[in-house]
C-alpha cells in the first residue's frame, strides 16, 4: 500500500517506466558535462481508432505489443518510456540522426504486424526527434522540440516518417498555430479582424472604372496589415475559410450595392477558393445575400484561385453552373502561372480569364514575350472568353495590352492599388 515516491510508477498497460522516469534520467544526463545525444518521440499516428473501432480491450493489447516491438528494436542501453496513452520516448547519448533513422525504420518494421489490427485498422508512427545541446539544452525544451518535430512531420508530412527537429520549420509551424488561434477567435467575434480592400478595374479602350476585385486582409493586433498569402493558407487549411467566406460575401455584395449608386453596373470580382465550393450551404448563402441586398447577380463575378490544386472538374463544373444559372459570372484566376494551364480552358466552364501578372512581367523586354501574351490572348478571344490582365504597372505594358492585344479589362498598380472601401468611395464621388 502507498507507494513509494521514488520508485518508478509503470505504466499499468505496458509496464513501461513513464515521463516522469525519463525526465529525471534525462536531467541527470542533461546535468553532465559535454553530453551529447537526442531525444526521440514515437507516436502511433491514428490509434484512437483501434480503440474506437476494436474496443479498448483489443486496444489495450495492441498498446502492450507494440511498445514490447518498439523496445524490443532498440539497442540493449536504450530505455523506452511511455510518454502518454499513445505516445513513446527516449533518449539516446552520443546519437547520429543516420542512427536515428535506421532505428525508426526497423520501428516501422517491427509494427507491420500489429499495424492490421484484426485487418481492419493500418496504424503507422510518425517519430521526433530534438539532439542536445544543438536543439536544447533541458529536458522539457527537448521533449518540446521533438514533439513539435513529431507533430509537424505527421500534420505536413502526412505520417509514417521520422522528422527531425529545424528551427526554421519550428517557426512556420509555430507562427501557423497562432495564426490558427487568433483567426479562430475573430471569426467567432464576427471576423472583427478582417478587412477588405478593393482594387479598381478599368476598360481598356477608355480607361473607366468598371468594378473591383474583393482582396482579404487581416488586421494585426498593433495595426498591421497582413496580405493574404500569410494567412489565407492558414485558413484553407483549418476550413476556416468556410466561415470566413461568408463574410467575405457578405461584404463584397454590401459593398457593391453602395458603389452601385455611383455606377449602376458596378462589378464585384470575388476570390472563393476550392474549399469554399465543398461547402453545401454556399449556394443558398450567396442565393439569400444576393437577394438581401438587392444585387443584380450578372454584376458578381466569382474567381476560382487555385485552379491548379483541381482533380475533379466535374465537380467544380456542377458547382459553378448554379451559380451561373443564378447570373454570376465565373472567372479563371491566375491563367498562364502554375502548370497545366491550356488544359484548363478546356476543362473549366468559365465566363472570363484573368491572365497572371507572371505572364506580363517581361512582355516589353523582347518580340518572344510579346508575342507569348499576344497569342494567349487571341486563343482566349477564339474560345470566347473575354480577358482581365492583372499586374499592369506601367503605362508601355498597358498601352501595349490595348493596342497590340485588344485585352478588354486591365487591374493593376498602374490604375489603383487594393484600398479600403472609404478611399475606394473617392474614385466614385469625384
Ligand atoms: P489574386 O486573386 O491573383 O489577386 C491579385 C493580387 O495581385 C492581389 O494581391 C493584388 O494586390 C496583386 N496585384 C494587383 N495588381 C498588381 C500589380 O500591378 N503589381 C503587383 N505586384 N501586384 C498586383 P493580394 O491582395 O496580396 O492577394 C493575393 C492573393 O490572395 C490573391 O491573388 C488571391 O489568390 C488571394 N486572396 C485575396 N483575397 C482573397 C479572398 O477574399 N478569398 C480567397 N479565397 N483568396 C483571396
Ligand atoms: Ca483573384
Ligand atoms: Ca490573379
Amino acid at each position: 500500500m502507498g507507494q513509494n515516491e521514488t520508485e518508478p510508477r509503470l505504466d499499468p498497460i505496458t509496464g513501461l517506466p513513464t515521463r516522469q522516469d525519463m525526465a529525471k534520467a534525462l536531467d541527470a544526463e542533461l546535468a553532465a558535462e559535454d553530453v551529447n545525444g537526442a531525444v526521440m518521440v514515437i507516436g502511433l499516428d491514428n490509434f484512437q481508432l483501434v480503440n474506437e473501432i476494436c474496443g479498448p480491450s483489443v486496444g489495450d493489447e495492441a498498446m502492450r505489443q507494440i511498445a514490447e516491438n518498439i523496445a524490443n528494436v532498440l539497442p540493449y542501453d536504450i530505455t523506452l518510456y511511455q510518454l502518454s496513452s499513445d505516445q513513446f520516448a527516449l533518449y539516446w547519448h552520443d546519437c547520429m540522426p543516420e542512427e536515428m533513422e535506421i532505428v525508426f525504420a526497423s520501428l516501422q518494421l517491427s509494427l507491420r504486424d500489429i499495424a492490421a489490427i484484426e485487418d481492419k485498422i493500418y496504424c503507422t508512427t510518425t517519430a521526433g526527434v530534438a539532439f542536445y545541446p544543438r536543439d536544447g539544452k533541458d529536458t522539457d525544451t527537448l521533449l518540446r522540440f521533438a514533439q513539435a518535430a513529431k507533430t509537424i512531420g505527421k500534420i505536413e508530412g502526412g505520417g509514417d516518417r521520422i522528422c527531425f527537429f529545424n528551427q526554421e520549420s519550428y517557426d512556420k509551424w509555430h507562427y501557423r498555430v497562432m495564426m490558427e488561434g487568433l483567426m479562430k477567435n475573430s471569426i467567432a467575434r464576427g471576423c472583427e479582424e478582417f478587412m477588405l480592400y478593393f482594387q479598381p478595374q478599368v476598360r481598356a479602350k477608355d480607361e473607366s472604372l468598371y468594378g473591383a476585385e474583393a482582396l482579404l486582409r487581416w488586421r494585426t493586433a498593433d495595426g498591421q496589415i497582413l496580405p493574404p498569402l500569410e494567412f489565407i493558407p492558414v485558413l484553407e487549411k483549418t476550413r476556416l475559410i468556410i466561415p470566413a467566406g461568408h463574410w467575405i460575401i457578405e461584404k463584397a455584395v454590401e459593398t457593391c450595392k453602395k458603389f452601385q449608386q455611383y455606377i449602376p453596373d458596378f462589378q464585384m470580382s470575388i476570390n472563393i477558393s476550392l474549399y469554399q465550393l465543398e461547402e453545401q450551404m454556399l449556394y443558398p448563402f450567396v442565393a439569400d445575400c444576393i437577394e438581401r441586398h438587392g444585387v443584380d447577380p450578372s454584376t458578381i463575378v466569382f474567381e476560382l484561385t487555385e485552379g491548379q490544386n483541381v482533380t475533379d472538374w466535374e465537380f467544380v463544373n456542377s458547382q459553378f453552373a448554379a451559380f451561373r444559372n443564378l447570373g454570376i459570372k465565373i472567372a479563371m484566376d491566375d491563367f498562364g502561372s502554375g502548370y497545366a494551364t491550356l488544359d484548363f480552358l478546356r476543362e473549366f466552364k468559365c465566363d472570363l480569364v484573368k491572365l497572371d501578372r507572371a505572364v506580363i512581367l517581361d512582355i516589353l523586354k523582347d518580340d518572344y514575350n510579346k508575342n507569348l501574351v499576344k497569342y494567349s490572348v487571341k486563343l482566349c478571344h477564339a474560345i470566347g472568353m473575354e480577358l482581365c490582365v492583372e499586374g499592369v504597372e506601367e503605362k508601355e505594358v498597358f498601352e501595349f495590352l490595348r493596342d497590340e492585344c485588344e485585352v478588354e479589362k486591365i487591374q493593376g498598380f498602374y490604375f489603383g492599388r487594393p484600398e479600403p472601401e472609404d478611399v475606394f468611395m473617392k474614385r466614385l464621388t469625384k
